[in-house]
């Protein structure tokens, strides 16, 4: 289902057949500006379900209530909500992909929390088990019983080991506030980030909630994505031992997906190296 091809599908089709995609309210780069992404957005949505398909032909709403691999596009207040309302009024099940966002990462469990939408099933993995192999699908039990017993298994379904871990991971996101540890995070990262924001600055954009931030990289003054700056600032990070990841569309967005039981300490020292590799790529460019 990923709409990205290279490389997670390239060379692997044949795909599952209609699966549909519509535009996803990305304020930085919504060509009517970010005051109308919600609105607009929807209105494609609506339109493809209710023009093309058929809404009795759907059978699910997947999103991700933030998006990772395509850039950590925060969609703007009250899609989410109009997306979920939209769906339960037509029988679709509205899905939330929550194996980034979820388990704490975004300030909330959950990153649907802060839309107010409670999603009629919801995909983890990555944080749920502290790193062992778990993925989870969780649902309304309507939704869960309609599988026969044994219909989702699989070699490692359930897999004792994993399912402790997940357990351990839990409690210790309960019993340290890790959710309120990715708040402390994004209120102590946001500031230095936004101070790299300017006219002149090849920072376009921040954003991000709790401890999944992002800074978009342009050419300033532009939106022009400039993939080769967040690549020179994630290889000079990576020189100075700061592990970031590029990601977006364009791959000009550099990702900051911190520990949320990191140190304050550690964490200023990571944006520092950070803010080093944006001066010293900036100087250069200049220079150049
Ligand atoms: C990593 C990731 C996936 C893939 O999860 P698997 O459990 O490895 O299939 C899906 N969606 C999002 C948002 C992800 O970040």
């Amino acid at each position: 289902m990923t709409a990205k091809n290279v490389p997670y599908k390239e060379g692997f089709g044949p795909f599952a057949p209609e699966v549909y995609r519509v535009p996803s309210p990305y304020p930085f780069r919504w060509p009517s500006g970010a005051d109308n992404a919600a609105e607009e957005a929807l209105a494609a949505l609506t339109d493809t379900v209710l023009t093309q398909i058929g809404a009795h032909n759907v059978a699910a709403i997947v999103a991700e209530p933030i998006q990772g691999e395509g850039g950590f596009i925060v969609p703007p207040a009250g899609y989410l909500k109009a997306v979920q309302e939209f769906a339960t009024a037509h029988g679709i099940v509205f899905v939330a992909d929550e194996i980034q966002t979820g388990l704490g990462r975004t300030g909330a469990m959950f990153a649907c929390e802060h839309e107010d939408v409670v999603p009629d099933l919801i995909t983890t993995a990555k944080a749920l088990a502290g790193g062992m192999p778990l993925a989870a699908v969780t649902g309304r039990a309507e939704l869960m019983d309609a599988v026969a017993p044994g219909g989702l298994g699989g070699t490692y379904a359930g897999n004792p080991v994993a399912c402790a871990a997940a357990l351990g991971a839990l409690e210790t996101i309960e019993r340290d506030n890790l959710v309120e540890r990715a708040q402390q995070i994004e209120a102590r990262v946001i500031p230095r980030l936004e101070a790299l924001l300017g006219h002149d600055s090849p920072v376009g954009d921040v954003r991000g909630r709790g401890a999944m931030l992002a800074l978009e990289f342009v050419k300033p003054g532009t939106t022009d994505p400039a993939p080769e700056v967040a690549k020179s600032v994630a290889a000079y990070c990576h020189r100075e031992g700061v592990l970031t990841l590029v990601c977006g569309t364009f791959g000009n967005v550099i990702r900051l997906l911190p520990p949320l039981v990191i140190s304050m300490d550690l964490l200023d020292e990571a944006v520092s190296v950070l803010e080093a590799a944006i001066s010293t790529i900036r100087a250069s460019s200049e220079v150049a």
